[in-house]
C-alpha cells in the first residue's frame, strides 16, 4: 500500500472542528483513488474516545499525543510536534484546515520538512503531471483562486514529500453518511522538554456568536444594489420573516454598512445553506466562491445581465423594495 494520507484534527478546548472531519472526508476519497489509508495527527488532552469516533469518517490511525500541556494551541510546540510526526510516519499528503490554527502551523511544517505548501485550496484531486520530460504519476492537484480570484491556479509540487495543503472550513463538504467503523488510536509521548513551551495560555475568553451563517439553513444575503437602509431593513425582514441568517458581500463590509461576520465569499465565509437568496448581488467571482455550492439559489436583481443569474436556480429581475415586500407577504400568507 502507498503512503498514507494524513489529516491534522484541530481540536478547541477538546472539540474537534469541523474543518478537520471536512478533510477527512476528502482525504478519504484521494485514498481510495490512491489506494491507500487515512491517518491522522492528534495533539491535546483527554481526546481519545472522540478520536475513535474519526474511523466513521474514513480515519484508520490517529498518532495522538496526550498531554495536558497540549491542551490549547501554541505553535511552536504544536509545529515541532506534527512535524516529527510526519517524519516518523511518512505521509504523502497531509492536509489542514485553513483557521487560524492552520495558517499558524502549515507553514512552520512546511518550513520545518522543506515542502511545498498550498494554501486556501478549493479542490484538491489526484493526477499526473509532466515538466521537462519528466512524468510524475498520482500527484495531489491543489486547486485554488489566484490574482484576486480572476483565475483558477493548479498547483503542484510534484518533488515535494509530502505535499500539504490547507482547505478553509466549508469548502469541502461534510459525508452524508458516516459509519460505525472504530480508528485505531496510537498513543506517543510528548517528545517536548520544559524549554519548547515558550508561551502558556492562562485563559480563553469567548465572545458570543451573534451571526452564525456556516450552520444556517437560509441564508439573506444583501449586496450594493440594498446598502442604502430601506433596502437593507428589506433584507433584513425577509432573512427573520424565513428564520435565516443575514449575509452580505464584501462592499457592504468595506464600506461599514455590515459587520465581517456577515460576509460570504472567497476572503469571508464559505456558506452551503439550503437556500440562498441574492439580493442586489452582481454575483463576482469572489462572491460566488463562498456560496455556489449552495443547494438552492434565488437571485433578484434588476440587471437581467448580472453573473449571479448563471448560477442561480431562480431568478427575479426587478427592483429589490418592490419584490422583497411581495416575498414577505406570500411566504406569511401561505404559513
Ligand atoms: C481579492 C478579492 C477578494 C474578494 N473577496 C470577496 C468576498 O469574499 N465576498 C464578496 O462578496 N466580494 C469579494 N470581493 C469583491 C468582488 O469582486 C465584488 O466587488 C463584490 O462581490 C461586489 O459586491 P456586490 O455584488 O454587492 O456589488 P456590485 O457588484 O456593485 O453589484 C450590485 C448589484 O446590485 C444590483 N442592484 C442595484 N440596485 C438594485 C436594486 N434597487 N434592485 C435590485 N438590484 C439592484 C446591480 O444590478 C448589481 O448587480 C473580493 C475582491 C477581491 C479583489
Amino acid at each position: 500500500m502507498s503512503k498514507s494520507i494524513m489529516v491534522f484534527i484541530e481540536q478547541n478546548e477538546g472539540n474537534i472542528a469541523n474543518v478537520s472531519l471536512e478533510l477527512i472526508s476528502k482525504a478519504s476519497a484521494l485514498a481510495e483513488q490512491l489506494g491507500t489509508s487515512v491517518t491522522a495527527a492528534a495533539l491535546g488532552s483527554g481526546l481519545k474516545n472522540k478520536l475513535v469516533t474519526l474511523g466513521s469518517y474514513g480515519v484508520s490511525k490517529v498518532y495522538y499525543i496526550n498531554d495536558k500541556k497540549l491542551h490549547h494551541f501554541t505553535a511552536v510546540p504544536y509545529s515541532k510536534i506534527v512535524s516529527g510526526i510526519i517524519k516518523e510516519h511518512k505521509p504523502q499528503i497531509v492536509l489542514f484546515g485553513a483557521t487560524t490554527t492552520g495558517r499558524a502551523l502549515a507553514p512552520r511544517v512546511a518550513s520545518a520538512l522543506k515542502c511545498g505548501l498550498t494554501a486556501d485550496c478549493t479542490g484538491l484531486e489526484i493526477g499526473d503531471f509532466d515538466s521537462k520530460k519528466k512524468i510524475y504519476c498520482n500527484k495531489l492537484i491543489q486547486i485554488r483562486p489566484a490574482f484576486g480570484g480572476n483565475i483558477i491556479a493548479t498547483i503542484v509540487s510534484p518533488e515535494s514529500d509530502p505535499s500539504m495543503a490547507t482547505v478553509r472550513e466549508g469548502v469541502m463538504a461534510l459525508p452524508e453518511h458516516i459509519g460505525s467503523e472504530k480508528a485505531e488510536i496510537v498513543e506517543k509521548k510528548n517528545p517536548l522538554c520544559e524549554t519548547d513551551y515558550m508561551t502558556e495560555v492562562l485563559e480563553v475568553i469567548h465572545r458570543e456568536k451573534l451571526v452564525n451563517l456556516k450552520s444556517a439553513n437560509i441564508i439573506v444575503s444583501a449586496g450594493m444594489g440594498a446598502a442604502d437602509p430601506a433596502s437593507l431593513e428589506l433584507v433584513r425582514q425577509l432573512a427573520d420573516t424565513l428564520g435565516g441568517e443575514l449575509g452580505c458581500s464584501r462592499p457592504m463590509v468595506d464600506s461599514g454598512v455590515l459587520g465581517k461576520e456577515h460576509q460570504v465569499g472567497q476572503t469571508g465565509i464559505t456558506v452551503r445553506p439550503n437556500l440562498y437568496i441574492a439580493c442586489g448581488i452582481s454575483g463576482q467571482i469572489q462572491h460566488r466562491a463562498g456560496m455556489s455550492q449552495s443547494k438552492r439559489i434565488l437571485a433578484i436583481n434588476k440587471d437581467p445581465h448580472a453573473p449571479i443569474f448563471s448560477i442561480a436556480n431562480y431568478g427575479i429581475i426587478g427592483e429589490l423594495n418592490d419584490i422583497i415586500p411581495l416575498l414577505i407577504k406570500a411566504y406569511r400568507a401561505k404559513v
